[in-house]
Parts: structure tokens; C-alpha cells; sequence
């Protein structure tokens, strides 16, 4: 049994047997839940979750908050409200000293040091920008602030499309590219072409068939990850939506503002998402341990790290082996299981049993296509069309935690089944950065310092409404700019 151990001799204070998680997302913050239930008669154990936000997000619905028929803050869950025991910490992981058991962490001003006695690193995993040179230029999807800045600059260029003239700049406007089909990029594509089929109406000037959707998978078909004969469907429904342009082994060279270059093309666009591929948390990727070609933890089938036993990896940041000595997949589902089984094999640890594998039989995979259209295999069943579109709904209403949030999620999607999507885009400038703005453009001051991310808005302009053709002083698809938008 984890006893309380008089760590600090020198004043012979009592400390107890400290679990530390890092990161707050499903596999972290289930662990967390699990630990509590196992160790609520232990008060020698403390368990403390560290992570950059407070809240956990429930990805499978972060389409819907692009396209706003949910709200941001519905799609997610406060880690503090979820859990009882255990001790939040929100800040940065900045490194891990497994040598004195200490972890490192940055609340942006302060440095701390957490120590611990066993570890979980659940850190998930981050858009792999090394992958495609200059994709610093394009937007990700990966986190609400994403998902939120990928929907202002949609609508941003909606409004700069309808007050352009020239039909080179609108063109460019209307374009979107998707890097990555996958169940992400193709998930992404389908809520985002339905979106601009419900908001091209409220432009006057913007027919939608001059908005195109491309969408470029290197691979030779789309959703690899499931079945090919969903993957077809999908890939099908998706074709038939108005201005969408899907290609296969199409492999991309090269991002640059405003243009994805292929191999015998460059396609003009100002708006570039980014959803080829994961690489690890820098944090994890710098560990002096054992990991894999991608740099995820490799840990054995109980999830702990061979060479460093009080340590323990889950989710999108480890390799775990199933009995087939595949890895599992990196899913949600998988993560929340996983830590299950996480959590117990440290409570055996601590009571000196051994661990146990982790085995689990993926469920089954399901997407939407937008439309109330939608595709999921579950266990040997397929279903498509509305029935899939349905069930998933049902599912991530579900694994939402608690009434209210529910409630909340249920109320948007019935607004959204009624109304059309709101296309209100909440600017992030304080107002004292607008009205510098404003006195920039008008000449009033033109000392004015700007942040540099709002110069390079005012040159987005539309060519009629600034007077000023120069295509070239027109910096794209920069998402840092629309930061502020
Ligand atoms: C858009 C999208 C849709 C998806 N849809 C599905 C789906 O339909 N079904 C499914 O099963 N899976 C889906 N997934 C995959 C699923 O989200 C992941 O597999 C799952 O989130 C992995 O859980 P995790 O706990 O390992 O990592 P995450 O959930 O990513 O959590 C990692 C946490 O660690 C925090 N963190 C990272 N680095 C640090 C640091 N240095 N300091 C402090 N905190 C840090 C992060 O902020 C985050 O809170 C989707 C993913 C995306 C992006």
C-alpha cells in the first residue's frame, strides 16, 4: 500500500504519495475521474492534472463550432466542474526532469516544479507542421481557438468577396483548400461546404458556385481509416456539393501565402487548413525515452514506460501495442478506455500487485458530412445518410458529462435545424487597437503603433473598397491575422 512517506527529513513533514497527469483532454482527464474513484478512502495519495486550458473539448463536435451551429463553449467542459479530488493546475508543461521527478511548468509570467511519484503523460498531439514546408501560412484544427479563427476568416472573406470587383481577388476569396483527407479534412470539408451553402444567400454579390472547396489527400482515397466502402460514400456525397473539387494523390509541395503548390499546379486561395497529420508535444518529443518514428511514447501493453516504471503514457502521445503488437489507434474513444485501465494498473502499482494490458476492440468509426448526412461503422454494422448522421449526434450528445451542457448542445442544434447560421464574427481587438487602426487608415496618426498582425489586415482589403490594386501587398491566409478579426 502507497504510504505516507516522510519525504522531507529535515523537518520531518508527512507527504503523500503524489500521481501527476499532464494534459487535460480525454485521456488525461478520464485518468484523473478513474484515479478518484479508486483512491477516494486513500488520503495518502493526491493526484494533480496539469494542462494549458480548463476545459476539455469534445472534438468530434469542433465542425459544428466552425460553422456556429454550436457555441464554442458548448463543445467543451470544465475540467474543475468534472472532477472533485483531484487538483487542477492550468498551466504549461515546459519540461519533465524524470531523473529528480520533477516536471517544469509556465503560467506565462512564473515558473514552477511540480515534483511527483508517478507520472501519466496524456498530452495528446499536435498538427504536424513539419511535414509540408511553409505550413506556418496555413490554419489547423485541432482546438476551439482554431476552430474559431477558421470561422472568422470564412466569414471575413464572404464580406471581403462581396464588396470585391476585381474577379482575380474574389476568386481567390472563394477558394478554400483542405490539406488532408482524412476523417478530419473530410469531416471539416463536408460541414464547411454546407455552411457556404446557407450563407451565400445573405451575399448579395457572391453567387455560390463561384465558391469552390478543394480537397487534396495525398493518399489514393479518402478516410483510410475506415472502411472503404463508407470512405466511398462519403467521398461521393461529398462530391455532388457545389463547387467541390476532391483529389486523390494529390501531394502537396509546399504552402505559401495565399497559394498551395502541387507537383505540375498551384492553386490560389486565401484560405489554407492544414489537417495532414499529428507530431508529438515538443515536451514529450524531448523525453530521453523510448518512442517511435513519430515520437510518441513507446510503453508496453499496460501502458507504462519500460525503461522509466513510474512512468505512464496514454492517448495520442503514446504507442501502446495491442496483443496483435499493432498499435491502437489514436482516438478518443480509445484514450477514455485506455484510461481506465491506466488509472487501476497504478492502483495496483501502489498496492504492489502488477498491471495489467490494455485490451480493448475498437467499437466503430463515425463521421458527418454535413447536411444531416452522416456515415459510421458500429461494431460489424454500417450506416450512412441521415440514420448515421442521427446515431453519431446521439453518441457525442452522450458523452458529453452532464445535464446542462446537454441541454445546451440540444438547444443549439435545434436552432440550427431551424434557423440559418449566424454569421455574427466576434473581432478579438480591444477597442483601443481599433481605434489605432481606424487613425492609421484614415491618416490621422500615422505614428500610431499597430500591432503588426493589424497592419497586414488593412492591406486585405478589397481592391475597390481601398482604392488600391497591388495584389502584391496582399498577404493571405495568414491566421495570425485573423487573430484579430
Ligand atoms: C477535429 C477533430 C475531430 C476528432 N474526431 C474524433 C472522433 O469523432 N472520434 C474519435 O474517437 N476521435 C476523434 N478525434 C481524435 C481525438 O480527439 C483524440 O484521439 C483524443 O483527443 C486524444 O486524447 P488525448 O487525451 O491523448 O489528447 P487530447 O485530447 O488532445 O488532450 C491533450 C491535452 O494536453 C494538453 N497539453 C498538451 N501539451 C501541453 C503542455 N505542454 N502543457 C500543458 N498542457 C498540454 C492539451 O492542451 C490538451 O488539453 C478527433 C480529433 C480532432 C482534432
Amino acid at each position: 500500500m502507497a504510504s505516507l512517506t516522510p519525504k522531507n527529513s529535515t523537518n520531518g513533514e508527512w507527504c503523500k504519495t503524489r500521481i501527476v497527469i499532464l494534459g487535460g483532454g480525454f485521456g488525461g482527464v478520464s485518468t484523473a475521474a478513474h484515479l478518484e474513484r479508486l483512491f477516494r478512502r486513500r488520503p495518502d495519495v493526491e493526484i494533480v492534472l496539469v494542462s494549458r486550458d480548463n476545459f476539455i473539448v469534445l472534438t468530434p463536435l469542433l465542425f459544428e463550432v466552425c460553422s456556429g451551429t454550436l457555441d464554442a463553449r458548448h463543445c467543451t467542459l470544465p475540467i474543475r466542474a468534472y472532477l472533485r479530488t483531484t487538483r487542477f493546475v492550468e498551466a504549461t508543461v515546459h519540461d519533465i526532469d524524470l531523473d529528480r521527478k520533477v516536471v517544469r511548468l509556465s503560467d506565462g509570467k512564473d515558473r514552477s516544479e511540480l515534483s511527483y511519484d508517478q507520472l501519466v503523460l496524456a498530452m495528446g498531439a499536435r498538427t504536424n507542421r513539419g511535414m509540408i514546408p511553409g505550413s506556418e501560412h496555413a490554419f489547423t484544427f485541432k482546438t476551439v481557438a482554431d476552430a474559431l479563427l477558421l470561422r472568422n476568416h470564412i466569414i471575413e472573406r464572404f464580406e471581403r468577396a462581396d464588396a470585391e470587383r476585381d474577379p482575380d481577388r474574389k476568386r481567390r476569396q472563394l477558394t478554400f483548400v483542405i490539406i488532408g483527407g482524412g476523417l478530419v479534412g473530410v469531416e471539416l470539408f463536408g460541414e464547411l461546404t454546407a455552411f457556404a451553402d446557407q450563407i451565400a444567400p445573405l451575399y448579395q454579390s457572391v453567387d455560390r458556385n463561384e465558391v469552390r472547396f478543394v480537397l487534396l489527400q495525398g493518399g489514393d482515397r479518402l478516410m483510410p481509416e475506415i472502411d472503404p466502402r463508407l470512405a466511398d460514400y462519403g467521398t461521393e456525397v461529398l462530391r455532388q456539393r457545389t463547387g467541390a473539387d476532391i483529389r486523390t494523390g494529390a501531394k502537396v509541395r509546399a504552402i505559401e501565402p495565399g497559394a498551395v503548390h502541387l507537383p505540375d499546379e498551384t492553386i490560389e486561395a486565401q484560405t489554407i487548413v492544414l489537417a495532414a497529420g499529428v507530431a508529438t508535444e515538443p515536451v514529450v518529443a524531448a523525453l530521453p525515452i523510448q518512442k517511435d518514428r513519430r515520437g510518441r511514447v513507446t510503453v508496453d501493453g499496460t501502458m507504462r514506460c519500460p525503461s522509466r516504471p513510474d512512468v505512464w503514457a496514454i492517448g495520442d502521445c503514446a504507442t501502446i501495442p495491442s496483443p496483435s503488437g499493432d498499435p491502437y489507434p489514436t482516438l478518443a474513444q480509445h484514450a477514455m478506455r485506455e484510461a481506465r485501465v491506466l488509472a487501476r494498473n497504478i492502483f495496483d502499482v501502489l498496492d504492489g500487485r502488477p498491471p495489467r494490458p490494455f485490451v480493448y476492440t475498437t467499437l466503430g468509426m463515425m463521421g458527418s458530412l454535413g447536411h444531416n448526412k452522416g456515415f459510421g461503422q458500429l461494431i460489424k454494422v454500417r450506416v450512412r445518410g441521415r440514420l448515421a448522421w442521427f446515431v453519431r449526434r446521439t453518441y457525442y450528445l452522450l458523452q458529453m458529462p452532464g445535464w446542462a451542457r446537454r441541454l445546451r448542445i440540444v438547444i443549439d442544434w435545434t436552432f440550427a435545424l431551424l434557423f440559418r447560421p449566424d454569421i455574427v464574427k466576434i473581432g478579438l481587438d480591444s477597442e483601443a487597437v481599433a481605434v489605432l487602426r481606424e487613425q492609421s487608415q484614415t491618416g490621422e496618426d500615422s505614428t500610431a503603433v499597430i500591432p503588426e498582425v493589424d497592419r497586414r489586415k488593412q492591406d486585405e482589403r478589397p481592391s475597390e473598397a481601398i482604392g488600391n490594386d497591388n495584389q502584391a501587398r496582399s498577404p493571405v491566409n495568414d491566421p495570425a491575422s485573423s487573430a484579430q478579426q
